[in-house]
């Protein structure tokens, strides 16, 4: 193991190695953002621990922020279980919680400037519209620019796209390597308000993160796919582009990712160190057996010391 000593010199630098394998960065923001649809399952307790030690390895905050933009997928006391639960666990947010469901004023400012880059339009059509006229795309149908050929009437009730090119988008994600898309050719135009007002995922989800100074994204790789509209969103609104790593998604029986609309068993809060054990054992990290013998504290000590990413199976 090389020790490199840190010079005064270089105290004012937010980077720093003290060890070989450590890396701290003091500027270093991660987030969990939790969508408040039922209880905390095994799924999202794997992407709130991966999340937490990434952050707490290199010595960084970690936030979290309750994505509540659709009210109608809400459940109630959702949010509040979640929270209590991660106290539970002994997960510590370094900041004030966010709440989506405050944060309308934020994401129409944020429509409002890509409007004015002239990327934004209405759209009219229906979901058997489009789905009668429109191929299948990487994450759902490749909207067919209907609405952006022949405009939509602002006086219906519409939805509003932003317009998409095909230029390469590319990212380095820190498990899964290099990932590209061309957004009109694999997605679509994309929604950010839909037909009832509500702010889609991917606006909210940049905005926030740029709100919040996210430096890294840590979250399931079921997500891996939405992260080209994000930098693409990042880039037309001057945000900065966080790293992402993405998690493995865990998967039920059946082949299904674990979610709250699978009926994922909720994470039980009478024994929460054998759920911690068992969630670093998904993200491929090697704990000694004694590690049950102790306690919350004591785990994520261990955990925190010993977080590896390269352990990690992609
Ligand atoms: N709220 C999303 C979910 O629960 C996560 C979004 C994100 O991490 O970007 O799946
Ligand atoms: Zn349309």
């Amino acid at each position: 193991m090389v020790v490199i000593c840190v010079k005064p010199l270089y105290i004012g630098l937010v980077n720093f190695l003290v060890e070989s394998t450590q890396l701290i960065d003091l500027n270093y923001r991660g987030r969990f953002a939790l969508s408040p649809t039922g209880p905390l399952h095994f799924g999202s307790l794997v992407a709130a621990v991966g999340s937490y030690l990434d952050a707490k390895y290199h010595h960084g905050k970690w936030l979290v922020r309750i994505e509540d933009v659709d009210s109608q997928r809400e459940v109630p006391g959702a949010a509040s279980g979640i929270l209590y639960m991660l106290e539970r666990l002994g997960m510590e947010w370094d900041e004030e919680v966010v709440y989506q469901s405050q944060r309308s004023e934020a994401y129409f400012e944020a429509l409002n400037i890509l409007c004015k880059q002239g990327l934004i339009y209405p759209c009219t059509c229906s979901r058997k519209e489009i789905s009668d006229s429109s191929i299948m795309g990487l994450n759902g149908r490749i909207y067919p620019g209907t609405c952006l050929k022949n405009p939509a009437s602002v006086k219906k009730i519409h939805a509003l796209r932003i317009q998409t090119n095909n230029d390469l988008i590319q990212f380095k994600d820190i498990l899964n390597g290099t990932f590209s898309q061309r957004l009109k050719t694999d997605v679509g135009d994309f929604v950010l308000r839909r037909a009832d007002g509500i702010y889609a995922y991917q606006l909210a989800v940049v905005v926030d993160d740029a709100a919040q100074h996210i430096t890294h994204v840590v979250r399931g790789a079921d997500l891996l796919e939405s992260t080209p509209r994000q930098i693409f969103l990042q880039r037309l609104l001057d945000y900065p582009i966080p790293q992402y790593l993405h998690l493995p998604v865990v998967m039920d029986a059946k082949g299904e990712k674990l979610s709250k609309q699978t009926n994922a068993m909720p994470v039980n809060s009478l024994d929460t160190l054998t759920q911690l054990v068992d969630a670093l054992h998904f993200l491929g990290q090697k704990p000694p057996v004694e590690i049950l013998e102790g306690d919350v504290v004591s785990f994520w000590q261990w955990a925190q010391q010993n977080w590896r990413v390269n352990l990690i199976a992609h």
